[in-house]
């Protein structure tokens, strides 16, 4: 385990458990103050309704450590869930967001949703749902631009728990979306369960669109479930022309992808707007 592997590791694949185990260890340790040396910010994906209209962002965490680089969210994020961290970068992300996207908003005069990935750790906190609340208030971003995103593993913990504190946000006028739909066991069970207002449909129908007879025909029933529950339908992935076409075809309301955008920084954000004048 020299020095130059271990700045590869996160990159790399790492077929070893020791190797793995070591890099979490790691992760965990850099982790913690990370958000207080800076390290960690926050970058944007528009999302589209079918005009090409700029509906909202999505909220995506980013960290880049100097002694490891760029490490996906999905990785960080999970060794904090797991080492107690996710209550402090959880508040940052938020605080964060929540202020860019404000100060965004009242210096271009637009308005639109913000989305944010709330892990299931932040969700069983005591206190989540008035601490968001009062985060929202202190910002100056109105409830109905805020949309919470939930992933299907909040089955993990308490239901019922999980539903109530749910039930307690969507009754501040902030949004619930079910994020990575249909990649779980148990999505409709929670459609039925939960104050949904969302579904996004995961990327992986969105990839196989086009060549796969199987993933449309998958795509056009999470479409016709949504409809049912009355949810609004997002589409996450979209890279092509020939994709948005078919999505908007099936019948989809909003649309999230490289085609449109890469998640942006919130100064590029800026740009973004100022060339889309709607
Ligand atoms: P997610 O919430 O499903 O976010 C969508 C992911 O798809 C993002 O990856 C985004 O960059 C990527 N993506 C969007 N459009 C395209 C596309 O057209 N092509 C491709 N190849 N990728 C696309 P990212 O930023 O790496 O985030 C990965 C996951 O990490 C997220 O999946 C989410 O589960 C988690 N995550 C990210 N930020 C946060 C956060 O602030 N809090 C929490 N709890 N989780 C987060
Ligand atoms: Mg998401
Ligand atoms: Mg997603
Ligand atoms: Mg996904």
């Amino acid at each position: 385990y020299d020095a130059k592997r271990k700045r590869n590791t996160v990159r790399i694949f790492q077929p070893d458990l020791e190797g793995k185990y070591l890099l979490r260890a790691r992760i965990e340790q850099l982790l913690r103050g990370a958000e207080k040396r800076g390290e960690i910010y926050m970058n944007y994906q528009p999302q589209v309704d079918s005009s090409g209209r700029l509906h909202g962002v999505e909220a995506l965490v980013r960290w880049n450590p100097p002694e490891l680089g760029f490490v996906p969210p999905d990785q960080f994020v999970a060794v904090a869930e797991h080492s107690g961290q996710m209550t402090a970068l959880g508040d940052f992300i938020i605080d964060n967001a929540l202020q860019e996207i404000a100060d965004i908003q009242s210096s271009s005069g637009r308005s639109f949703c913000l989305s944010l990935n709330i892990s299931v750790k932040q969700l069983s906190e005591p206190d989540f749902a008035d601490k968001l609340q009062e985060k929202i208030v202190a910002s100056g971003l109105a409830f109905v631009n805020v949309v919470v995103e939930i992933t299907e593993n909040i089955l993990i913990d308490d239901v019922e728990r999980m539903r109530a504190v749910l039930e307690q946000i969507h009754a501040q006028g902030i949004r619930i979306s079910l994020d990575d739909f249909g990649t779980g066991y148990s999505s409709l069970s929670l459609l039925r369960h939960l104050p949904l207002d969302e579904i996004k449909i995961d990327k992986s129908f969105v990839d196989h669109l086009i060549e796969d007879e199987t993933a449309l025909r998958m795509a056009r029933n999470i479409v016709a479930i949504g409809r049912n529950y009355n949810v609004t339908l997002v589409a996450e992935g979209v890279e092509t022309e020939a994709q948005l076409e078919c999505l908007n075809q099936i019948g989809c309301d909003l649309y999230q992808g490289y085609y449109f955008s890469r998640p942006l920084s919130a100064e590029a954000l800026r740009c973004f707007l100022d060339e889309r004048p709607l």
